[in-house]
């Protein structure tokens, strides 16, 4: 889906993709019923709204906070949908109307489809830890430790994906990276160090079982934070030397599409979660399909009825009730950069940024609740308005 020019073909090939739904949407349902068999045994209404509890979120304020994101970045989205959707009609020479998920780069339309290779000439010839390790020692931090038991390179039969792991909460930390030359590998070796540096701050007294974030949530902001620099032209000219202006401001710009395009379908994700929990057994499928349009404004394909299309999303069988913690990140993301201008008069990439993380955030560990951590480090609760002004702030031009 990411190459592909013919477009019964992508269709074809989209279409197959939600083919393992039918395989297990069965099986899902009845897990859904057992994890809800198991909240109601616990006195809660289902199993989202335990799960939200029991990661001390509150369930209302979650619902309002999305309602407002997704009003307040309405234009802003519209305004890149109308970007992508003219470089399809151009790509597929097809009419607006005739555009579905095919046209996207992946089958859930969560990825920036006009994310191109171009971004790539970016990172040409740059050594990835090395420019990674010099991003980190501006903030006055030393992660020479880490790289050197990392893993960063692919080679057959390693897993595929990337992460960081702290193995005795002491001072073995480690990340595993599959780095190619792409600009996304600059962006998740970044991303999985923040995560190491998060798991490096914190204060050495705290007994072993503080010696964590307090949830997904704060962690992924720092993570977050240290990936987008990837993409912002500042950073990008100290982490891979000077490039032609034209590019960085692609790179840019490729930034706010992609926030813009995953808050809506971690919107989809958790509305569709909840929805599935409280009544397992409405017409799942039209539900779906009800939300993708509803938020990510993508016109469902006809003769979806009776499938099970939702069933095709990893998440919804196996790592269920968390999507919405990576929204809830890049909020937090926002509100942190906001904080470290404001408290440090600098930028992440200063040593007065990396005194105050590792002071503020990473050190108390698990000692306070997650929203009592965020209040800690930015004098103020989690809320989408910081997130609004740097990705988003079309809307508020027009509001005015
Ligand atoms: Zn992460």
């Amino acid at each position: 889906m990411k190459n592909e020019q013919n477009v019964p073909v992508r269709k074809e090939a989209w279409e197959a993709s939600k083919q393992i739904g039918r395989e297990l949407a069965p099986q899902i349902l009845a897990l859904v019923r057992l994890r809800n068999q198991a909240a109601h045994s616990l006195g809660y209404s289902d199993y989202f709204q335990m799960q939200l509890d029991l990661q001390e979120i509150d369930g209302p304020w979650l619902l309002k906070t999305f309602d407002d994101l997704s009003q307040r970045s309405n234009a802003a989205y519209l305004e890149v949908l109308e970007e992508i959707e003219q470089a399809q009609i151009a790509q597929f020479h097809v009419e607006v109307k005739e555009l579905g998920p095919w046209a996207w780069g992946e089958p859930f339309c969560q990825e920036d489809p006009l994310d191109s290779h171009e971004l790539d000439q970016l990172v040409e010839g740059v050594d990835f830890s090395q420019s990674a390790a010099a991003f980190y020692t501006r903030m006055g931090i030393d992660v020479d430790p880490i790289l050197q038991h990392s893993d960063m390179y692919e080679r057959p039969g390693k897993n595929q994906h990337a992460f960081c792991i702290n193995m005795d909460r002491e001072e073995d930390i480690r990340t595993l990276n599959n780095v190619n030359s792409t600009i996304k590998w600059l962006e998740t070796v970044l991303h999985e160090l923040g995560h190491a540096i998060y798991e490096m701050g914190f204060e050495p007294h705290l007994p072993w079982l503080l010696k964590e974030p307090p949830h997904m949530i704060t962690t992924e902001a720092m993570a977050l934070i240290a990936g987008r620099k990837a993409y912002t032209a500042d950073s990008l000219r100290r982490l891979v030397g000077e490039k032609p202006k034209a590019l960085l401001q692609l790179a840019d710009r490729s930034l706010k599409r992609r926030q813009l395009i995953f808050s809506r379908w971690v919107l989809v994700m958790t509305a569709f979660e909840s929805e599935l929990y409280r009544n397992p057994d409405q017409d799942l499928n039209t539900l779906w399909w009800h939300l993708v349009e509803k938020y990510q404004k993508i016109r469902a394909p006809k003769d979806r009825s009776g499938k099970w299309d939702w069933a095709a999303k990893y998440h919804i069988g196996l790592a269920p009730a968390y999507y919405y913690s990576y929204l809830l990140g890049e909020m937090f993301a926002s509100a942190i950069e906001e904080t470290l201008v404001k408290e440090c008069q600098a930028s992440l990439e200063s040593p007065q940024a990396g005194k105050l993380l590792n002071k503020k955030l990473f050190g108390p560990g698990n000692r306070m609740p997650w929203n009592d951590l965020v209040h800690h480090v930015t004098g103020d609760f989690l809320t989408p308005d910081a997130w609004i002004r740097e990705f988003a702030s079309v809307r508020e031009l027009d509001l005015r």
